[in-house]
């Protein structure tokens, strides 16, 4: 679990303040949050739960185990970290600016520029020291517990319920979170804070009406109709999380992307209003603005480095980039 430590407001004073919801929104915007809100801290409703359960029992997960761990407190944030009453949740643009060359090999586009973790976590540790300083709470002392934390990816919080609760979009038939006339390609993360806010965002409903435009354009039928997904099938875990070989289907339906897919997004209408971001950190190196396949099929460990280092493509490993390239020299 990763978290991001920030600041302790005095457990005896939280009761009395009271924190302005608009103005943690105009601190967020202000940071470059494309969109903020924030939900009342509670367990998950009982039918996502159910949901949740049934699809780690049906072994849908695949070799992610991570997802089986901490269940219970995945399933209420109150149990992650004892003593949150609201949860911020925040949503950062990563539509690309620049696309790699049409013909080249691909990379899915938040993996573009820098790590996302790294640059969600300095962005929220920022907001949530504003946020304690505007409300004047005091720092945190040492061995003081930890109470205001921020979350990105690594924890077991489920981001796009939190964003849905937080009225920021709601979470489509390709399982991402959908943000109406802005699209689905949005880094989440959370803050977890330990008093109430004076107003909270209602949840947002499915705007996806009678679209299955995603489905369509899934090439492996890892999206299915009545809302599982088949993590094993999709082309991102299979291009990122297998540690394994390439099942047959991954390889004939990959294309020509090496790292991940965009196609369930690409697809959605929504994604149509989709603006370029303009963080300077998720922008890609020209070094990788200028491979070609014969750069690729050639790339050394130390090439892979370089390229790559501070990106999130270290997931995979070189060795698992290699697996993929070499699928298409086949
Ligand atoms: S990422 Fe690709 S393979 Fe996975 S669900 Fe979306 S379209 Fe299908
Ligand atoms: S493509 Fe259509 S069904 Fe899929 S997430 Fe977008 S709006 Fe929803």
């Amino acid at each position: 679990m990763s978290s991001i430590d920030a600041l302790s407001p005095n457990v005896n004073k939280k009761d009395s303040i009271v924190v302005l919801s608009s103005t943690i929104k105009s601190l967020a915007h202000s940071m470059g949050f494309f969109a903020c809100g924030i939900a009342k801290a509670a367990p998950v409703d009982e039918a996502v739960a159910q949901k949740y359960r049934k699809w780690l029992e049906n072994g849908e997960e695949a070799s992610m185990a991570y997802m089986t761990n901490y269940l219970e407190k995945r399933l209420d944030p109150r149990l992650l970290v004892p003593g949150v009453r609201s949860i911020v949740s925040l949503a950062l643009n990563y539509a690309p600016a620049q696309q790699l060359p049409k013909g080249e090999y691909q990379i899915a586009a938040y993996a573009l520029g820098l790590d996302y973790h790294d640059i969600m976590k300095q962005k929220m540790r920022e907001l949530a020291i504003k946020i304690t300083e505007r409300w004047q709470l005091p720092k945190q002392e040492e061995g003081e517990e930890l109470s205001v934390r921020c979350f990105c990816d690594t924890a077991p919080v489920l981001e796009r319920y939190w964003a849905q609760k937080a009225g920021l979009g709601w979470v489509g038939r390709n399982h991402q979170l959908i943000i109406p006339h802005a699209g689905s390609m949005f880094f989440l993360g959370e803050i977890f804070l330990p008093f109430d806010v004076d107003v909270y965002d209602k949840p947002m409903s499915n705007r996806c009406g009678s679209c299955h435009r995603c489905i369509e354009a899934c090439p492996t039928r890892a999206i299915i109709p009545d809302e599982d997904f088949h993590a094993e099938r999709c082309l991102s875990y299979q291009l990122i999380e297998n540690r394994g070989e390439l099942t047959d289907e991954a390889k004939s339906h990959m294309g020509d992307t090496i790292y991940g897919c965009d196609r369930c997004q690409t697809a959605c209408p929504w994604n149509r209003f989709a603006t370029p971001n303009t963080e300077p950190a998720l922008q890609p190196k020209p070094e990788l603005l200028s491979m070609s396949k014969e750069k690729w099929h050639n790339l050394t460990i130390e090439e892979y480095q370089r390229l790559f280092k501070g990106s999130a493509v270290k997931r995979v490993k070189f060795e698992g980039l290699k697996r993929n390239i070499t699928v298409k020299k086949k």
